[in-house]
């Protein structure tokens, strides 16, 4: 009888948050079709929001931590999405972020340009409007971008470009477009943020080493975290890393790369591995509201939990929350110089 209780109790638990996501799949459908009105955006079939209620981290974040990596969608209403995007995402816009901000810990946030709205940058203009000096921004431009929108997008904040090479997000372009768009950010110290799969580095690899900016990879370019940390694809990223000082890391997502699930054990190696040989080059970020997740919401409280696992001394800490993005992204405060 106790056995059975307890079989009950485990499978019931193990089912609730399929079903709390669930809930909130229908939830925010029916909210998007209130508001059909103002707006022609509903989540695609299937999409995943963002965790309703995070838990407040055990992990207490030093004051000047900064999320690195996040997004703002719309809200649609305000801000379509692009029409040509590949998925269309739940609302999530700038009140919903800087209030997860203050209830994480963090103290600034970097909003990088969803894919959700292609070329169109005024939903992350107007975060980083809204945030001053709280937070600095990265867009995705159109190479006949004018100079004066270049300065205008600078003054708001915002710091660099990125390249998507995944192709089941964007329709990726020849090398010279990209070229031609870092010629066009050189003048404003901005640098790369790109963004690729672990089997397409080595293709990459060339166009990579003819960058003259500060590159930044996304998410450790997405290793095969089944494959361990000895496989070839993972060690041409870090031997990479070694050859290009101008190379940076983000050591972010680990709910994408894990096959685990919760808390995410199986990524610790790797980015252990990145933060211990290259302290001064790796970012930390949340990557709320989390796009395209396809099996589960990440909890942002347990994301925060999971930094002290990967960055395990207070001097590397300091280094992936604080020093290096002010130096990436708020220079002119000479913090981590
Ligand atoms: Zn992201």
């Amino acid at each position: 009888m106790t056995l059975q209780i307890a079989e009950v109790s485990t499978n019931s638990k193990a089912h609730e948050p399929r079903v709390c996501w669930a809930r909130q799949i229908r939830q925010t459908r029916a909210v998007a079709g209130s508001i059909k009105s103002a707006s022609s955006a509903q989540p695609g079939a299937g999409w995943i929001p963002f965790h309703p209620n995070p838990r407040k981290p055990g992990y207490r974040l030093p004051v000047g931590a900064v999320d690195a990596h996040c997004h703002v969608f719309g809200p649609a209403a305000e801000f379509p999405f692009a029409p040509e995007r590949k998925y269309t995402p739940c609302d999530a816009g700038k009140d919903k972020l800087f209030a997860l901000r203050d209830y994480l810990g963090f103290t600034r946030n970097v909003i990088v340009q969803a894919t959700c709205h292609g070329k169109d940058n005024s939903a992350v203009l107007d975060a980083l409007r809204t945030a001053g000096n709280r937070a600095r921004g990265v867009a995705d431009i159109p190479a006949n971008i004018s100079d004066a929108e270049l300065r205008s997008m600078d003054e708001a904040g915002i710091r660099g470009v990125r390249f998507n090479f995944v192709r089941r997000l964007v329709d990726t372009r020849p090398q010279e477009f990209y070229l031609d768009i870092v010629e066009r950010i050189k003048q404003f110290g901005w640098h790369v943020v790109v963004y690729f799969e672990a089997q397409d580095l080595e293709g990459l690899t060339p166009f990579l080493r003819s960058l003259p900016v500060t590159v930044v990879v996304d998410h450790m370019g997405r290793p095969d975290v089944a494959k361990g940390i000895d496989h070839p694809n993972f060690r041409r990223f870090l031997t990479l890393m070694e050859d290009m000082p101008n190379l940076w890391s983000k050591v972010t997502c680990p709910e994408r790369l894990s096959v685990t699930g919760p808390p995410y054990n199986d990524v610790v190696p790797f980015c252990g591995e990145v933060i211990s040989r290259f302290p001064d080059r790796v970012l930390w970020g949340t990557d709320w509201p989390h796009p395209n997740m396809t099996t589960h919401a990440p909890d942002d409280g347990e994301l925060v939990d999971f930094i002290p696992k990967i960055a395990v001394s207070v001097t590397q800490r300091r280094k992936l929350l604080i020093e290096n993005p002010m130096r990436l992204y708020w220079p002119e405060e000479g913090i981590g110089q």
